[in-house]
């Protein structure tokens, strides 16, 4: 006999696999009305509680329509990723298990599996081998937390205790970004007291990359330590700030540099792609998302620190120096800012685990080459123009109407029947002051087949409108 949690679960087992198994061929994005799915889903909450098999019964047929098929081959929207098979079965056990992953006397396992992660990825990217690291939610809190660590140390040498005494009265911080520094870069700023308008905003070239003589003057204009905020990997072009003539401008001024490589970061696990992050192990924090190239589920994103103590000072709870001894066991909430937290190490573990140097390496060039067949594809067709340089995995397209009309209206209208025949998903972005549809490929089962299959649906689209 079968108890009634088995049947609950085999049974929601059988339905997670239903809609993996449609999501290939599903329309990417459905049509629904927000009203639509309160009225379906909500109303009083019910006095008595109803049977758990009914419940997800009732939830896989109601949320189904207002689900996206993200982690489907031709969603390239935003940069999404996917989901590998061995990290979404992880995931799975992450919440059977539901280890709290803060504390070493609560899941040792998810303290080594950290630590473990830790070393992994700082040989996978190339990175300094005693770098501390934090698991967090994603690329924002991954920015957040590099960026308090930062604001630690260069307050510290200027002989404040931010940690203790907070920003009033606190000498001035300088920050720098650029102007394409991410919007969570500014968010994160905007948490830390640091502003998201006193920065200084650094100009940046035609792909979007800061521009080193640019930074300089900054730089030699503010003439005290500052925190400097570069990208490898720009959102909408794929560019790299140049990390190798950077750096030396903020070690000459004293300061530090965060490198937000949300998605851009993985590239330096691949051979061919390598050279776009030279020198970026010399960053004092750096950040990559495993939610988005490495196609581990939501969420997950790791955050990496040159100065250990920085890094602990700025998160730990206690408020005890840090000192650490040859058998210290890693207590995980020191390097991330919750204290109770979901176990993420189980999902991102075996993500690396399944795919290996060579599968993460595959990964990004494999992405990195169906962006350009995309791209060289689209480019044939004389109303199409790719903005960018297809230097990684993103492809901003524009089109243009054959009579002369305007080509930013154009373009809207293009994409919006793109989204709407359902083949492919692609949203919209201003690059330059030119709306353009901005294409991501970042998931593992995405294939030569699929690009195809969409490039033949956004031409179809826009010979329709021509
Ligand atoms: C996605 C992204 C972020 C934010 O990451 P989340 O995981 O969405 O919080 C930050 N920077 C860059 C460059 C990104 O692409």
């Amino acid at each position: 006999m079968k108890t009634k949690n088995e049947e609950l679960l085999n049974r929601t087992v059988e339905l997670a696999l239903e809609s993996l198994e449609r999501l290939p061929e599903r329309p990417v994005a459905h049509s629904v009305k927000f009203a639509e799915l309160l009225e379906q889903m909500g109303g009083e909450l019910p006095a008595e509680g109803e049977d758990a098999l009914q419940v997800i019964e009732h939830l896989v047929k109601n949320a189904e329509r207002g689900l996206v098929a993200t982690p489907g081959p031709r969603y390239f929207g935003f940069v999404i990723g996917g989901v590998l098979p061995a990290s979404l079965a992880a995931d799975w056990l992450t919440s059977a298990w539901d280890q709290n992953a803060g504390a070493f006397v609560l899941s040792p396992a998810a303290s080594a599996l950290e630590e473990i992660i830790r070393q992994w990825v700082i040989s996978l990217l190339g990175l300094s081998p005693d770098l501390s690291m934090g698991i967090v939610t994603g690329g924002t809190m991954a920015n957040f937390t590099g960026l308090a660590a930062g604001r630690h140390a260069l307050l510290k040498r200027a002989g404040w205790d931010v940690e203790s005494d907070g920003l009033f009265g606190a000498p001035s911080l300088p920050v720098v970004t650029s102007d394409e520094s991410h919007i969570t870069v500014f968010a994160s700023l905007q948490m830390l007291g640091l502003g998201r308008e006193r920065v200084v905003r650094v100009a940046t070239d035609e792909q979007g990359r800061m521009r080193p003589d640019a930074l300089r003057e900054v730089l030699d204009r503010i003439n005290s330590p500052a925190l400097v905020c570069a990208q490898a990997g720009n959102v909408n072009t794929g560019s790299f700030d140049p990390l190798q003539e950077i750096i030396p401008l903020v070690r000459q001024n004293g300061g530090w540099l965060h490198v937000d490589g949300a998605f851009g970061g993985w590239a330096a696990a691949s051979t061919p792609h390598r050279y776009l992050l030279a020198a970026v192990e010399q960053a004092d924090s750096f950040t990559v998302d495993c939610h988005k190239w490495l196609n581990v589920p939501y969420d997950a994103g790791l955050v990496f620190v040159r100065d250990r103590a920085a890094h602990y000072t700025a998160m730990t709870l206690s408020a005890a120096y840090y000192i650490a001894g040859p058998d210290d066991v890693r207590e995980n909430h020191n390097w991330s800012p919750e204290a109770s937290r979901r176990a993420r190490c189980f999902s991102i573990y075996a993500a690396l685990r399944a795919l290996g140097r060579n599968g993460i390496d595959e990964i990004v060039a494999h992405c990195c080459r169906l962006a350009r067949r995309l791209a060289e594809a689209l480019a044939q067709d004389p109303q199409v123009q790719i903005l960018n340089e297809v230097v990684i995995n993103q492809v901003m397209v524009r089109f243009v109407p054959r009579d002369g009309a305007d080509a930013d209206a154009f373009t809207a209208a293009v994409m919006q029947r793109v989204q709407e025949e359902g083949t492919c998903w692609a949203g919209g972005t201003t690059w330059q002051g030119k709306h353009a549809m901005r294409v991501s490929v970042s998931n593992w089962s995405t294939t030569e087949s699929d690009i195809d299959r969409s490039v033949t649906a956004i031409l179809d689209c826009l010979h329709a409108m021509s």
